[in-house]
């Protein structure tokens, strides 16, 4: 959806008290910026949870063609049907998994930046966004599709979101992994689900911070995420020229992949990683 078609739409409505978002991330992302341009309240009731994007204040949406991450308000409720949820394919729910994931690698940049002296972390947004991440990390993950796992997950992803309300800016969830995913949107044709691109790049991320990359493998071994994305064929290439253009994507900020150094390293490991090696063409 072209975001000049939604603020004219947003604009020929009436008045409305709030507005309600029933579906996907696409419809989720519609109604939070129609809420978002007129000042309305926004609730979400999302029927997949294949990103963080029914709790997070960003919404994704074309600008000239190209998938942009613009930013809007946090809903001010969220309605999850545990049901609906588990009843989406398993690919949204490995999706909803790498967007959860990632708070490990976007922490680690976040303080990486503080060191720099380029970006203050806020200690409780910081508690927030692990603590999410750390009790879905616990959650029993034997059947994808089970209450626990998918309640566990709508809410650390919604702490996520409400983290980014306390640092005022996404950094609690999102780091590198999400320079790279942004970049790939750029790049591939078609690109492939959010989440999933974040959950890879999380990964790759990991192994470049040398932080916690061992704990992201098992999960994702275990929860069947990357054998999912052994079926997608994501290109190596694609992926090398996603790492050199990620500074580019937010150059305020200074992540792992901001430093030369580091983009070497990720590009040294995207061919050499035995897993990656596997999974890639
Ligand atoms: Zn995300």
């Amino acid at each position: 959806m072209d975001v000049q078609n939604l603020i004219k739409l947003a604009f020929s409505l009436d008045h409305y008290d709030v507005v309600l978002a029933v579906g996907g991330g696409l419809t989720i992302d519609c109604g939070k910026y129609i809420a978002h341009t007129r000042d309305w309240p926004f609730i979400s009731i999302p029927t997949s949870s294949s990103n963080d994007g029914f709790a997070s204040r960003n919404c994704s949406l074309m600008v000239e063609g190209k998938k942009t991450t613009i930013p809007a308000s946090v809903p001010l409720g969220i309605i999850a049907d545990l049901d609906i949820l588990m009843s989406a394919p398993e690919r949204f729910i490995l999706a909803g998994i790498g967007d959860l994931v990632l708070n490990i690698t976007a922490l680690y940049d976040w303080e990486f930046e503080d060191q720099m002296g380029k970006s203050t972390v806020n200690a409780f947004a910081y508690m927030l966004s692990k603590k999410a991440v750390n009790s879905f990390l616990r959650t029993p993950m034997d059947h994808l599709k089970s209450q626990i796992l998918i309640k566990e997950l709508v809410s650390s992803l919604t702490l996520g979101g409400i983290s980014t309300v306390i640092s005022g800016n996404s950094a609690p969830i999102s780091g590198s992994e999400h320079l790279i995913s942004h970049a790939l949107d750029k790049l591939s044709d078609p690109p492939h689900m959010h989440g999933i691109q974040v959950g890879l790049a999380t990964y790759l991320m990991a192994k470049v911070q040398n932080h916690r990359a061992e704990r992201i493998f098992k999960i994702f071994t275990r929860t069947g995420f990357f054998d999912y994305v052994k079926t997608l064929h994501f290109k190596r290439e694609e992926l090398i020229e996603a790492v050199n253009l990620s500074p580019s994507i937010k150059p305020g900020r200074h992540t792992y992949l901001h430093e030369e150094a580091n983009r070497d390293k990720a590009k040294e490991i995207l061919s050499e990683d035995i897993l990656l090696q596997n999974l890639l063409c």
